[in-house]
Formats: structure tokens, C-alpha cells, sequence
């Protein structure tokens, strides 16, 4: 298999709660390895092009309002598979349907705020990175 780069989002509730080092610990531990990192304000523009795919989604208002409510920390991961491995390491996106073990199970609050983004492919891995990082701050 392929090593691969994901995108990753801690998201305002993890980071409200102290969470960065042990979300961080449960990603390290599954193998992957954060090789860009760093905690920024989300714009609402930023958001809002971030998750511009649910714009027409009834929580897409809600979505942009938690996720510019406070610090998020964007990083870059690299690993085996690692768009799919994040993906299983993040867990179900209500936290309810979480597997045990999982970020989400771990430590989210609720559907909305589940702690943690993950790139879904590949290609909008290129995106997402794209979007937060500059080539030179990517060291793998
Ligand atoms: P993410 O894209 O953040 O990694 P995901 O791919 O598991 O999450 P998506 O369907 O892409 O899930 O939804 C994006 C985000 O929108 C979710 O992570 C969650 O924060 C929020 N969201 C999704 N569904 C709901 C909902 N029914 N109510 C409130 N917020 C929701
Ligand atoms: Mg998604």
C-alpha cells in the first residue's frame, strides 16, 4: 500500500477541552505521522469554502458557527493508506455510532461537534492541504 498524505482538523471542542495532545497521541499511536501542524482562528470564509459540499444542508450555518467558534488545529498526516486509515482512527461521524478505541468515541460531544475532520479521498486531501498549508511548511 501506498504512503499517502490526509488532512486533519482538531476541531473548536477538542481544543476548548485541552484535547490537542491526546488526539494527537491516538494518531501517532495508529501509525500515521503529523509531519504539519498548527492552530489558527478559522475565518467564516474559510469555513464556509471548506465545507462548501454541505452548503445546502440544513446544518450548514450551525457547521460554520462551531467551526469558527474558537482555535482549530489544521495538520497534515502521512502513512500507509493514510486517507482511510485517519478515516477509521476518527471513528463514525456520530459519535454514537463510534467505534471503541476511536477519536470520536473517545472524546466527542455530539454529531456536531465530533472533534475531528478528515479528508474522505484522496483528491480532496490535495484540496484541503492546499487550502491550509504552503509547500515549505510540510516536512515528511
Ligand atoms: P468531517 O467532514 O468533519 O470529517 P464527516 O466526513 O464524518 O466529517 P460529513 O458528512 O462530511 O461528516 O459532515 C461534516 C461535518 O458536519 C460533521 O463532521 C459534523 O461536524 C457536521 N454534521 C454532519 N451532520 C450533522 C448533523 N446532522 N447535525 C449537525 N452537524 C452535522
Ligand atoms: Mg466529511
Amino acid at each position: 500500500m501506498a504512503i499517502q498524505r490526509t488532512f486533519s482538523i482538531i476541531k473548536p471542542d477538542a481544543t476548548e477541552r485541552n484535547l490537542t495532545g491526546a488526539v494527537n497521541a491516538v494518531i501517532e499511536a495508529a501509525g500515521l505521522r503529523i509531519v504539519a501542524q498548527k492552530r489558527i482562528l478559522m475565518s467564516r470564509r474559510e469555513a464556509e469554502t471548506f465545507y462548501g459540499v454541505h452548503r445546502e444542508r440544513p446544518f450548514f450555518g450551525e457547521l460554520v458557527d462551531f467551526m469558527t467558534s474558537g482555535p482549530v488545529v489544521v495538520q497534515v498526516l502521512e502513512g500507509e493508506n493514510a486517507v482511510l486509515r485517519y478515516r477509521e482512527v476518527m471513528g463514525a461521524t456520530n459519535p454514537a455510532n463510534a467505534e471503541e478505541g476511536t477519536i470520536r468515541k473517545k472524546f466527542a460531544r455530539s454529531i456536531g461537534e465530533n472533534s475531528v475532520h478528515g479528508s474522505d479521498s484522496e483528491e480532496n486531501a490535495a484540496i484541503e492541504i492546499a487550502q491550509f498549508f504552503s509547500g515549505n511548511e510540510i516536512v515528511g
